[in-house]
């Protein structure tokens, strides 16, 4: 079911009736972007003052627990509305926004953030919302309530690397007649990238490329950020995994020499929101680069995954 029309509506009740909303809304309308070349993508930078206040608010506390989480019903201000998608999820409208239509869409219980079980949800949320991206942060790479289920979604036309990915040179690591899974790495951050004409072969490639991927220390998944849209023209469902090393650069904070920066999703799909001035103007094509390589996976330690799909589907490929 296509939900554009009602979650229009939704966005543009919040906008009206809810001053926090309306206030930061109008901000980001204004707000001033730049675009820096990175190998075969192009950046869009974002300087959203607004952002500092809820980054530090939000992600400074990363709510675990039921009593001061900012997604719980209980604890929501009565002005924030949400549209019911399934019997699982609520949509809403994100009060700090970085897209000109931007969605929290959160579990309707209190249970941790996590991918486990939720591919197909992701990917059934995408065809639900054909003008967005949906996507999705690790709890330790950049989920702001860890403790709560939650995926968020954009305007796709605002994600740079939806529009890029079918340009991009793709090291082919699996196909079929419903689609393939490839590996990129000349879009100055390296990422899996699954297109295909069912949900069921795009949630096959995704789990078992889950399945390989490295698991660090205590973690319960691998540190993942996920893009995933569903293309109406064609009836296409792309998804883009970003294997993630760090959750921040060494470099983040506040004075000189450091940068309020912390990469999650949006940042991975190659829009930053900059909260500080000088760091807006500090951001040239080699420190992004570098920003991306300290907290991204890197070619050599995806080594083994890259060459263990291929492996991996001969084995797998019959049942
Ligand atoms: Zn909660």
């Amino acid at each position: 079911m296509d939900y554009t029309r009602v979650i229009n509506k939704l966005i543009a009740k919040q906008l009206r009736d809810w001053d926090l909303a309306g206030a930061n809304y109008a901000a980001l309308a204004g707000a001033v972007t730049r675009t820096v070349s990175l190998g075969e993508s192009t950046i869009t930078l974002q300087f959203n003052p607004e952002r500092r206040r809820s980054s530090a608010a939000l992600v400074g506390t990363r709510p675990q627990s039921r009593q001061d989480c900012f997604l719980c019903s209980e604890h929501q201000p009565p002005r924030q509305k949400a549209v019911l998608w399934g019997n699982r999820y609520k949509i809403q409208v994100n009060p700090y926004p970085i897209f000109s239509r931007h969605l929290t869409i959160a579990d309707l219980h209190h249970v941790p953030q996590q991918l486990a079980g939720r591919i197909g949800d992701m990917l059934q949320l995408a065809q639900s919302l054909p003008e967005f991206v949906v996507f999705y942060n690790g709890p330790r790479c950049g989920a702001s309530a860890p403790g709560h289920m939650h995926f968020q979604a954009g305007s796709r036309s605002e994600m740079p690397l939806c529009g890029e990915i079918d340009h991009a040179t793709t090291h082919l690591l699996a196909d079929g007649d419903e689609g393939f899974i490839g590996y990129v790495d000349t879009l100055g951050r390296g990422l899996f990238t699954i297109e295909t004409s069912t949900m069921r072969a795009a949630e096959r490639y995704a789990l078992r490329l889950l399945d390989l991927l490295p698991v660090k220390d205590d973690g319960a998944e691998p540190m993942v950020n996920v893009l995933c849209w569903w293309n109406k023209t064609d009836r296409s469902w792309h998804m883009a995994f970003f294997p993630r090393c760090k959750h921040r650069p060494a470099c983040y904070g506040e004075g000189p020499g450091r940068l309020l920066l912390s990469p999650a999703s949006t940042e991975m799909g190659g829009l930053w929101a900059v909260p500080v001035k000088e760091d807006y103007d500090r951001l040239t094509p080699e420190l992004m680069r570098s920003l991306y390589d300290e907290v991204c996976m890197s070619r050599n330690d995806l080594n083994h995954v890259i060459t263990g799909y291929s492996q991996r589907w001969e084995y797998v490929e019959p049942i």
